[in-house]
């Protein structure tokens, strides 16, 4: 397939390579991503699930929750792109994985949890917006399947909202400082299943670039940085990198 001896050159050569990746890494574990051909935002309006209605609108909270019982991420398994990214780890040569995603699937396989930057929180946990108090996923979910529409939170009765972030909301400053430094001290960033329009998460690229960093994208469709990148291989993020991983090894 075109572009996988160049991506593979570029992953033996550089010494210090960033990942970042979306929700298109995990579509192959099942869990929908939502900008993609069979995307979540190809039947339901994103402009419903913002912190604002989510905070006002008891209707918006089941709908999300509804949401939430459905996509399933808590089964789900780290497929072959999570595995080539810690075949990657094991080289010695990354500094860390930077993720828009939010199913934990990165630390599932092997990458070690302090060299994950969770730009978008974890679905794993549910958090009081009034207490602060968390709570695991399973728990919340297992409420909803008793029957409970909207749980709200067991200690105080504030509004509980899964730990991701909501559009309209802030991203977790200090990950987010975390990931921007990285990117500046990277000499390769890949980009694994993301269309890089959601900000500011699309930013951490541009620090990379900006600092001399080359740029490798896999994605099953073009994405704006295409233009900026070194390589840009179009297909199955699992397939791709899996191939690509398998020539990083023979050489
Ligand atoms: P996104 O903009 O990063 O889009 C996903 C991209 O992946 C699309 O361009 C799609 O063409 C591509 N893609 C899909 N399947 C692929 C595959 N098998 N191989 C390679 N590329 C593939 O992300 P989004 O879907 O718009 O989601 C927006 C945000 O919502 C995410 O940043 C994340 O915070 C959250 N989200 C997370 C998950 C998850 O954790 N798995 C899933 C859905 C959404």
């Amino acid at each position: 397939m075109e572009g996988i001896p160049e991506a593979a050159t570029q992953l033996r050569e550089r010494r210090r390579i960033l990942v970042f990746t979306g929700a298109g890494i995990s579509t192959e574990s099942g869990i929908p991503d939502f900008r993609g051909p069979q995307g979540v935002w190809q039947t339901v309006d994103p402009d419903e699930f913002t912190l604002d209605r989510y905070l006002r609108y008891p209707e918006t909270r089941r709908r999300s929750w509804q949401m939430r019982m459905n996509t399933g991420s808590l089964d789900a398994e780290p497929n072959p792109a999570h595995r080539a990214v810690v075949d990657l780890w094991r080289t010695g040569r990354m500094i860390g994985c930077v993720t828009q995603n939010i199913d934990g699937l990165h630390q599932k396989a092997g990458v070690p949890e302090d060299k994950v930057f969770e730009l978008h929180g974890n679905m794993q946990w549910a958090v009081c917006l009034s207490c602060r108090s968390r709570f695991p996923m399973p728990e919340v979910l297992q409420r909803i399947r008793d029957g409970v529409e909207v749980p709200d939170c067991p200690d105080c009765e504030g509004i509980l909202k899964p730990d991701a972030v909501f559009f309209g909301e802030a991203l977790p400053q200090k990950t987010l400082g975390e990931a921007i430094r990285r990117a500046q001290n990277c000499d390769l960033m890949i980009v694994i299943g993301s269309t890089l329009v959601i900000y500011p998460a699309a930013y951490v690229p541009t620090y990379a670039t900006d600092a001399g960093a080359k740029l490798a994208i896999v994605n099953l469709t073009p994405t704006p940085f295409d233009q900026h990148a070194a390589v840009v291989i179009r297909g199955k993020a699992g397939e791709i990198m899996s191939k690509v991983m398998a020539e990083v090894r023979l050489s």
